[in-house]
């Protein structure tokens, strides 16, 4: 034996061990995996709320983005309309407090001049004033009322100025209150709140405040609804900038607030409507309070550049007064300076609102605070400053339900283990698979070298006769007819045996190479049947065979005659050559439904049972104590031939007893 490992095993045994040392690497890394998860996915679950904050930071900056777009878009639909542009932008939630400011800073919007005004003092006409003064001494020097009346009446008419107007119709409502005649009086102070609310006294006092404080005084029941109506006009101007606000501004609305629940109004929806303008106009006067000096400065500070950029128009600031933390969006780039507070609070709660965790694992709880709270209560907790817009307001981020990790952790435990256990088991299916094939290829390797040496002693025997009895003949050693009619029928039956032998080997090698072709003709199989017992008569009365034959001669079918003949040939003389001490062999021929069945039955040694399969696998031999010689090739062929023919065949058998071949063929 050949003891060096030949190529294929070292083959095998290299890939065998990549299996092995892939598998058990995989294997270990998923073990290691499965006792590391937990740290794995706490480290995951940071990683996802470093995720959901930078979400949450895009967001805001999307979302400013988009305001300041939106709001360019209105400025540009509206221009500096101050109505329009209000109601415009009214419709977005998180846009606050509208502004626009003079290049100098100060305010346009919310109307609230910085300085007192002395804008009505000249009167373009003296006769007006020298009227108008008159009555003012007559009102309040001489106390002549009627005198006064007179003379602010006659002013009004000369007044030229819509300014000289106010300023007439305002001292003769004054005038009418101290004569008690209220409904003259009420006529004056609604033609101001109508007609002349933007007009200002000479101190830059818009005449309209006081005209409401009067109108106010003396209201009653019946005039309450045209009360309504004056109020929720001078609210509305005060709102939109036509009627300036000042310091005194939000005592009126107190006073106007007082009035309005103290009466009770005919027409629905007119009370919250003059709230909601008081409220607007509150928070108008709070950010004026707020901003008034800040602003201006907040203009200027290109130079220190505190400021951020939104698009390519916006300066964005945090106003650092107060620490409020509102973020203002200015546009400078507009004939006037405008801008606008953006709600903070919607603006977050707008974005916590959105479904901003799509494609994360676990689900997050997002809440804001206003530091960095160090909760003990969650232990994954990842908290992240509102950087650039919101300093120091922080969003902390929390896995929702913490049970939800430790189910996660075993889930995934379980895919790791099943999947570490299925790689297990490929891997030594691998293994068992591989040494199976090794194990077969050994086997028809010894087979084959079995095989040679068998082949090689078979043909021997019959050539060593032919070649002594040949040779006995030719040196005339036998002298009797008779014996030399024997001798030359011993050649040929040896002849016939090589043959049948070389043919089955052809015949072998021809079904290993290609799918033989066979030429299927209509032949009596009981005739091929008899040639063949005759052509091995002598060997079965050599032996001393008791041969009985059962043929149906009227059995003919589309078979290829050579092949059959072979394959029945091989039958018989497996029967001859395994029968050592019973030695009858039972021939059948017969038909049963739609099959014909060729039967070789003996009484020979017989095949276990656990080999009636193998019997038939190439080079295949039955180790035998009675050492019959054989190539381990006849049963192959026969069943080669058989298959062609779309047939069977069967073996029974008995150890000690015998064996019954049969050949069915389909009719
Ligand atoms: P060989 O006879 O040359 O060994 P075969 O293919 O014809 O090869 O047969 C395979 C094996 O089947 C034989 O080794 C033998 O042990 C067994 N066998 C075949 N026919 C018979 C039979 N009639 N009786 C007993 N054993 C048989």
């Amino acid at each position: 034996m050949n003891s060096r490992i030949k190529p294929v095993s070292r083959l095998s045994i290299v890939f065998i061990l990549a299996v092995v040392i892939s598998g058990s690497m995989l294997t270990y890394f998923s073990v290691n995996n499965i006792s590391n998860l937990k740290e794995l996915t706490e480290k995951k679950i940071l990683e996802e709320q470093r995720g959901l904050s930078v979400r949450y930071l895009d967001a805001i900056k999307n979302n400013i983005e988009n305001l300041a777009n939106k709001f360019s878009d209105e400025l540009n639909t509206h221009g500096l309309l101050i109505d329009s542009l209000l109601k415009a932008v009214s419709r977005y939630d998180c846009i606050d407090q509208l502004f626009i400011l003079n290049k100098d800073g100060t305010f346009i919007f919310p109307n609230f001049p910085r300085l007192q005004k002395n804008i009505s003092e000249a009167s373009f006409s003296d006769s007006f004033k020298t009227t108008f003064e008159a009555g003012e001494k007559a009102e309040f020097v001489e106390n002549k009322l009627k005198t006064a009346r007179q003379n602010y009446l006659s002013s009004l008419q000369l007044s030229t100025e819509k300014a000289d107007s106010a300023k007439a119709i305002n001292a003769l409502g004054r005038i009418y209150l101290k004569l008690n005649d209220f409904k003259n009086a009420r006529a004056c102070y609604q033609q101001i709140v109508f007609n002349y609310y933007s007009e200002l006294s000479p101190d830059g006092f818009p005449y309209v405040y006081y005209a409401i404080q009067q109108l106010i005084k003396i209201s009653n029941t019946a005039t309450i609804d045209e009360m309504a109506s004056m109020i929720e006009s001078a609210l509305g101007k005060m709102e939109t900038g036509a009627i300036s606000l000042n310091f005194i501004t939000e005592k009126l609305l107190i006073q106007i607030g007082r009035w309005t629940n103290n009466n009770s109004f005919h027409q629905q929806g007119q009370l919250a409507h003059i709230n909601k303008m008081i409220d607007k106009i509150n928070l108008q006067l709070n950010f004026i309070s707020e901003y008034e000096t800040e602003l201006p400065e907040l203009l200027n500070i290109e130079a220190t550049g505190r400021y951020l950029s939104v698009g390519n128009r916006y300066r964005a600031i945090n106003a650092f007064s107060g620490g409020s933390g509102e973020l203002i969006l200015i546009n400078t780039n507009f004939e006037k300076t405008v801008g606008f507070v953006v709600d903070r609070e919607k603006l977050l709660a707008e974005i916590l609102g959105t479904d901003i965790q799509s494609g994360f694992d676990f689900e997050y709880l997002s809440v804001l605070s206003p530091g960095n709270m160090n909760s003990t209560e969650y232990y994954l907790k990842y908290s992240s400053e509102l950087l650039p817009f919101f300093p120091g307001l922080h969003i902390q981020i929390m896995v929702k339900d913490e049970n939800l990790i430790k189910e996660f952790i075993t889930r995934r435990s379980w895919v790791y283990g099943i999947a570490s256990i299925l790689i297990l088991v490929a891997m030594l299916l691998g293994i068992i698979l591989i040494l199976r094939d090794i194990s077969r290829e050994k086997q028809i390797a010894r087979l084959r070298s079995d095989f040679i040496s068998n082949v090689t002693h078979e043909l021997k025997t019959p050539l060593t006769s032919i070649h002594m009895f040949a040779e006995s003949l030719l040196l005339g050693r036998v002298k009797s007819v008779s014996d030399k009619n024997e001798y030359l029928s011993i050649i040929i039956n040896e002849s016939a045996r090589l043959k049948r032998m070389i043919n089955n080997i052809l015949e072998f090698s021809k079904m290993e190479r290609v799918k033989p072709e066979y030429h299927f003709v209509e032949s009596n199989i009981s005739l091929i049947l008899k040639t063949t017992i005759q052509e091995m008569a002598y060997w079965l009365e050599e032996e001393k065979f008791e041969v009985v034959t059962e043929l149906d001669e009227n059995i003919s079918a589309k078979i290829a005659p050579e092949e059959i003949k072979q394959a029945f040939g091989n039958l018989l003389n497996n029967a001859i050559k395994y029968s050592t001490i019973n030695k009858k062999i039972i021939i059948r021929l017969f038909k049963k439904a739609n099959q014909i069945s060729i039967e070789v039955e003996d009484q020979g040694i017989g095949i276990p049972e656990d080999q009636f399969d193998l019997i038939f696998n190439k080079f295949y031999r039955v180790d035998r104590k009675e050492g019959i010689s054989g190539t381990g090739l006849g049963l192959t062929v026969i069943k080669g031939i058989v298959d062609a023919h779309n047939g069977e065949i069967l073996v029974t058998s008995t150890v000690g007893k015998g064996s019954k071949f049969s050949i069915l063929l389909n009719k």
